[in-house]
Parts: structure tokens; C-alpha cells; sequence
């Protein structure tokens, strides 16, 4: 069985995010949508808060799960048995970075394969951040995000529709 990690932050997740795991679910068995716990990052939402809403907009696919992690990936990757990670690219400006994280993974296991899926053009220039900024002084995010990101948002930031 062939079985990739999906790993990221998800805080929270965008139709670019979700245009990826569509596209991942079609060439792998089974794919883990694993939320980062980042103690370095002050989110906005809980890794629970961050689960529900990625289990809600992915629940019409049956070989998507959605899990945790924290610490290295490596080791949550050997934990659970994958040998892929799956990874968005979006601009240019994603590249130096990601170019240093498939170099640290081979160096951490070269047998992990990091596997990057071009974005749709239409999320070439979302991330979750702008998402945030946006939805904080209550503009419009329609078509970035899916209803029920949107309504969290709202509900976090005090916008009531
Ligand atoms: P960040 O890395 O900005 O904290 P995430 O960790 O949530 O964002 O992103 C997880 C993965 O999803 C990364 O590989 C990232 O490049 C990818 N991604 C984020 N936004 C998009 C998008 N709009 N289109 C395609 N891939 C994306």
C-alpha cells in the first residue's frame, strides 16, 4: 500500500491546500493530512480546531485521514510507515525553502522521497496567513476558503454575518 504524509500547519486550511490533497488522494492509497504542532508559531486556531475543519472539507474522501504531530517529521513519517511526503508549490518564493527541506529529509532518510505537486494557478498567492490578515478586518474570502474556515474566522475575529 502505498501511503503519503501530507504535512503542514493548516492554519487554517485553504481551497490551495485542499486542491492539493484532491490531487494526492488520486495517486496514493492512503494519504495522512498530518497538522504540525509548531511551538514556535503563535496559531490562531488549535490543532483540534485545525483537525475538525480538515476532517469536515475532506470527509467525501474515503483514503484521507487526518492526524497530529510534533517534533521531527522523520520520525512521525517512520511511525506511521510512510516512505512519501507531499508538498505544494506555489510561487517561486516557495522554492529556496522547500529546496532546503527535501535536502534535510534526504539527509534524514534517504529513502523518504519528498514529492512537490505544482499549485493550481488559481492559489498560486494564498496561504493561510493572508487568509488571516483579511479575515481579521472582515473582508472578503469567498472562494479561498471553504464555508465552514470562513465561519471560524468570522466567529474568531468577532465578524458575525
Ligand atoms: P506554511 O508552510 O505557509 O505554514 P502550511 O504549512 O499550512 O503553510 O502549508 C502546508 C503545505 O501546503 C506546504 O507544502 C505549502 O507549500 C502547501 N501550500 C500552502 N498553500 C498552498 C496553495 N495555495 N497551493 C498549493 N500548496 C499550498
Amino acid at each position: 500500500m502505498k501511503l503519503a504524509v501530507y504535512p503542514g500547519s493548516f492554519d487554517p486550511i485553504t481551497n490551495g491546500h485542499i486542491d492539493i490533497i484532491h490531487r494526492g488522494a488520486r495517486i496514493f492509497d492512503r494519504l495522512v493530512v498530518a497538522v504540525l504542532h509548531n511551538s514556535k508559531k503563535q496559531p490562531l486556531f488549535t490543532i483540534a480546531e485545525r483537525q475538525r475543519m480538515i476532517r469536515e472539507v475532506t470527509a467525501d474522501l474515503d483514503n484521507v485521514e487526518v492526524d497530529s504531530f510534533e517534533g521531527l517529521l522523520v520520525n512521525y513519517i517512520h511511525q506511521r510507515g510512510a516512505n512519501v511526503i507531499i508538498r505544494g508549490l506555489r510561487a517561486v518564493s516557495d522554492f529556496e525553502y522547500e529546496l532546503q527541506f527535501a535536502s534535510m529529509m534526504r539527509q534524514l532518510d534517504d529513502e523518504v522521497e519528498t514529492l512537490y505537486m505544482m499549485t493550481n494557478n488559481q492559489y498560486s498567492f494564498l496561504s493561510s496567513s493572508i487568509v488571516k490578515e483579511v479575515a481579521q478586518y472582515g473582508g472578503n474570502i469567498n472562494g479561498l476558503v471553504p464555508t465552514v474556515v470562513k465561519d471560524s474566522l468570522n466567529e474568531k475575529y468577532g465578524h458575525y454575518e
